[in-house]
């Protein structure tokens, strides 16, 4: 046997391996028809490479071409090639009014001082907001998979976080604590990563970032936001993969609150942490209580970038991600947007679009929204969904290509479309050839 025959061996078992890797992750993973269309592959190819070498011994071109064509197709699946650009972010043109947001409008009551307000400043939501309040609530009898039991733990979490809104923010210790920029960054992240949250980074905060008027909580309604923070902490939390994957039933809603509330602890108990410093900080929590836009300081942040879906996809994680925050004036050394391909793939993929049974997302172009060129969810379609079924739905987080877990075989992938343009058309082609493009729902 020859370098070349021996070469030709090696290849074709890493390739087999990479093929089998992948049925026992889809096994794992409980992704059934993956499995099994990746062993008939496996099948398939250890008897083109390896029968036919076998049975027929072919002349050393043979290989000599079979090799080439691998290492092509290697080549240009983990070579940078293509635009590898994020969303296309200008100055940001106006704040946003949380009072707009949708979980604020549908908690106006007809009839209520706040109703008559809002609607005659917005007379063009009235008819969609009242048409979502005669749903039931989310967690509540009537929607599609309320359970009188699990239902009422989920909404006892919630409940729970509200009760935390008191403890966002609090008076600073005297003396301030002299500290060193870069490390203080470094406990930081290490302190809130030990918390349990998957992954934190640091941005500058841009005034653009924070909403202009109260429209939940505590708070006064329709008081201005004064939050002149220069920094802000944002972490990410896991979503586990399991209870991803029973979207739109319950479980995902309870792994939902659950994150809120871890989200909350580790944002409280660091905003008090960097406050006994001798600095101001403020927590910013689930529910009624954000003063900021998440996905968007996130990701200035590093910790993702937009995906079709509006929600941020993270480099490991994906979409199953919650997010918190902490913004403060601890003198802090601050990360960069990481740009790793999901603005190309979303570009190709559409598979949240497809399957979204509110047809909340946008299956077209992107469109700009004070200044930012990003996907626009349609956020009542999709509340008007939650409510029909009492659960936040989640079914574009469990389809996303870039939610399953981070084993051997993903990060593999997750590698080569970081990097190329190539890798991504054959992984959109290769997610709906394994999984499916669109999902049954119960
Ligand atoms: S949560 Fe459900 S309804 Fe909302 S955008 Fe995602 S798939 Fe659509
Ligand atoms: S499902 Fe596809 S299009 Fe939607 S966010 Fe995920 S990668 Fe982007």
């Amino acid at each position: 046997m020859d370098y070349l025959q021996i070469l030709y061996l090696i290849v074709g078992g890493l390739i087999g391996l990479f093929i089998e890797s992948f049925s026992i992750t889809s096994l794992r993973e409980n992704q059934l028809r993956a499995a099994t269309l990746s062993s008939t592959l496996f099948m398939v190819f250890a008897l083109i490479w390896f029968a036919s070498y076998f049975i027929f011994s072919p002349p050393d071109i043979i290989l000599i071409v079979a090799l080439i064509v691998v290492l092509v197709l290697a080549t240009l699946f983990f070579m940078p090639v293509g635009s590898t650009s994020s969303l296309k972010a200008g100055p940001v043109t106006g704040r946003f009014d949380e009072r707009d947001v949708v979980f604020s409008r549908e908690e106006y009551q007809p009839g209520s001082d706040r109703y008559g307000q809002y609607y005659s400043m917005h007379p063009e939501y009235r008819s969609v907001d009242d048409a979502i309040r005669k749903l039931p609530e989310l967690l509540q009898p009537g929607g599609r998979y309320y359970d009188p039991i699990e239902s009422a733990r989920i909404d006892a979490i919630f409940d729970e976080i509200q009760t935390m809104t008191t403890r966002v923010d609090g008076p600073v210790s005297n003396p301030r604590q002299q500290v060193d920029p870069t490390e203080i960054t470094k406990a930081i992240k290490q302190n809130v990563l030990q918390m349990g949250a998957d992954d934190a980074g640091i941005a500058e905060l841009d005034p653009m970032h924070v909403y202009s008027h109260v429209g939940r909580g505590p708070h006064p309604w329709g008081e201005p936001i004064v939050n002149n923070h220069r920094y802000v902490v944002a972490f990410s939390l896991e979503m586990r993969y399991d209870p991803v994957q029973t979207a739109p039933d319950l479980p995902i809603t309870a792994e939902t609150a659950s994150r809120y509330l871890l989200g909350a602890q580790i944002s409280i108990e660091l905003a008090e942490y960097i406050r006994s410093l001798g600095y101001p900080a403020r927590a910013h929590i689930s529910g009624s209580n954000y003063q900021i836009i998440l996905p968007a300081v996130a990701h200035n942040a590093g910790l993702g970038e937009l995906g079709r879906m509006g929600y941020l996809i993270s480099p490991r994680l994906g979409a199953r991600i919650r997010l918190g925050a902490v913004t403060t004036d601890l003198p802090l050394v601050v990360d960069k947007p990481v740009p790793f391909g999901v603005w190309d793939f979303c570009k190709r993929c559409l598979k949240c679009a497809i399957n979204c049974p509110a047809g909340a997302i946008s299956a077209a172009g992107t469109s700009d929204v004070r200044g930012v060129h990003k996907w626009q969810l349609n956020a009542e379609q999709c509340l008007r969904y939650w409510r029909t079924i009492g659960t936040d739905c989640g079914i574009c987080m469990k389809v996303c290509p870039y939610s399953h877990p981070p084993s051997f075989v993903h990060n593999i992938v997750r590698a080569a479309i970081r990097r190329s343009s190539f890798a991504r058309t054959v992984s959109v082609w290769g997610d709906e050839f394994f999984y499916g493009r669109k999902l049954a729902v119960n």
